[in-house]
């Protein structure tokens, strides 16, 4: 019996696992899905959580039932080390054999990379994963007994921009809201050359679109802005101001984890999502290296979506039963297509294929797109706790 492994659990690994075994019976090969976390978090609504108005219960659910109902074996554990040679995963608990291996094991925040990012090792906040989620919905309740000067942004080299231009329009939204907008001065700091640069050089009107949403909610920004360090009352940029603050969210640049990735690397992957050195090594989401789309004075880094993983996911499914059952590997141009919460309003944003020079490049906004992120999450949870995926080219 072929034995596949697949590490992690979120929209990469759980993709991959449910899309190889529509491809792959339970007589055909044995599929073994790990994970550090044992249930499956709709990441996109994390910023919900942090504003108040989702917990994690609502935008999660347990892995093992989903994957039971598949026949896919699911257990949590963390794998601390692959030799790729022995074809084994080492994890704290037991060594497992595989013919395949699947990568999706997502990001580690390199925290390193600037002094003060926190939370957990400074006193800035993130939005990164569900603990630190946690910590800054506890300390926004904190904050807003006591406003003062809030300041939103990224560090150099990152990656993941979108969220913290969901955090600062969402922050607005609230504070307006309660009547105290006036008594917090908002600073969005941004590595990018220009706001809804998104890392993927702007698409189509997003700078314009971006520009107007932040001068109409009088949020000023920096662009190019190199953070240097985050203390407890203010954001230090290395050429410039230190910018008074009380709430300070920021978010890093992002590595590959430890466990898989040795070194800071991603994975690195051929136009199959294959290993160049090991063809039965496959990787997929924000765990694969991939290359800035151009240059920046400041560097941003490729941004990998939700719905680019799962395009990533169904492809290496493919490949891998074309490996075993024999056919055709396939290798695809990514799109990215994202809804951007903007508070009371949202923006819709496709870019097709994600590098320019592209065939689609929009962003339109609206009160129709909040409606539909929402849509879009209570669906997307309804159908994957069932173990059911989307159709190519749907819903992201
Ligand atoms: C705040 C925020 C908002 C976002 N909003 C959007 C959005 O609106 N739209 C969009 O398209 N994308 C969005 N994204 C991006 C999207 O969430 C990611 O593209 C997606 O989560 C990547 O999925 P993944 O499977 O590659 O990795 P992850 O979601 O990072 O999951 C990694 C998985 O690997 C497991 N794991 C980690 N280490 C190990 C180990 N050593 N051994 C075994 N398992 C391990 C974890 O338990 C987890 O299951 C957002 C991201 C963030 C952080």
């Amino acid at each position: 019996m072929i034995r596949i492994i697949i590490l992690g659990g979120s929209f990469g690994g759980l993709t991959a696992a449910l899309e190889l075994r529509k491809r792959l019976g339970p007589d055909q090969c044995d599929i073994l899905l790990l994970a550090k976390d044992d249930r499956f978090v709709f990441i996109p609504s994390l910023p919900w959580v942090a504003i108040g108005t989702r917990t994690l219960e609502q935008i999660s659910f347990p892995l093992a039932k989903t994957l039971k109902r598949k026949t896919i074996r699911f257990s949590q554990q963390a794998a601390r080390q692959i030799d790729p040679e022995k074809r084994l995963v080492h994890t704290d608990q037991e060594d497992h054999h595989y013919d395949y291996l699947i990568i999706a094991t997502g990001h580690r925040s390199a925290n390193e990379a600037v002094p003060g990012l926190g939370p957990f090792d400074g006193p800035g906040h993130s939005l990164m994963s569900p603990p630190e989620v946690l910590e800054a919905r506890q300390s926004l309740k904190d904050f807003l007994l006591n406003p003062g000067p809030l300041v939103v942004g990224c560090a150099p080299g990152a990656s993941c921009i979108g969220p913290s231009y969901e955090f600062a329009f969402a922050m607005d939204h609230l504070l307006r809201q309660r009547k105290i907008r006036h008594r917090v001065p908002i600073t969005l700091v941004t590595p990018e050359p220009f706001p809804g640069h998104f890392g993927l050089g702007g698409v189509g009107n997003t700078r314009r679109f971006v520009e107007d949403a932040l001068e109409k909610r009088e949020i000023s920004y920096h662009t190019s802005a190199v953070v240097s360090r985050i203390t407890s009352t203010a954001v230090e940029l290395a050429d410039g101001p230190k910018i008074e603050s009380c709430f300070s969210l920021i978010l890093p640049p992002l590595a590959g984890v430890k466990a898989v990735a040795n070194a800071k690397g991603f994975i690195p992957v051929d136009e199959y999502y294959r290993h160049p050195a090991f063809p039965n090594i496959y990787a997929a989401g924000v765990a694969v290296a991939m290359v800035p789309v151009a240059p920046t004075p400041v560097p941003v880094n490729f941004p990998k979506t939700g719905g680019m993983t799962e395009q990533m996911a169904r492809a290496v499914a493919h490949n891998i039963a074309a490996d075993i059952q024999g056919g055709t590997r396939i290798s695809k141009d990514l799109f990215a297509e994202c809804i951007m919460d903007m508070g009371d309003t949202a923006a819709y944003f496709k870019a097709e294929p994600v590098r320019p020079p592209r065939n689609v490049a929009c962003m339109a906004g609206g009160k129709r797109w909040l409606w539909a992120k929402k849509a879009f999450e209570r669906y997307y949870l309804w159908k994957a706790r069932r173990g059911k995926t989307f159709a190519a080219g749907w819903g992201w």
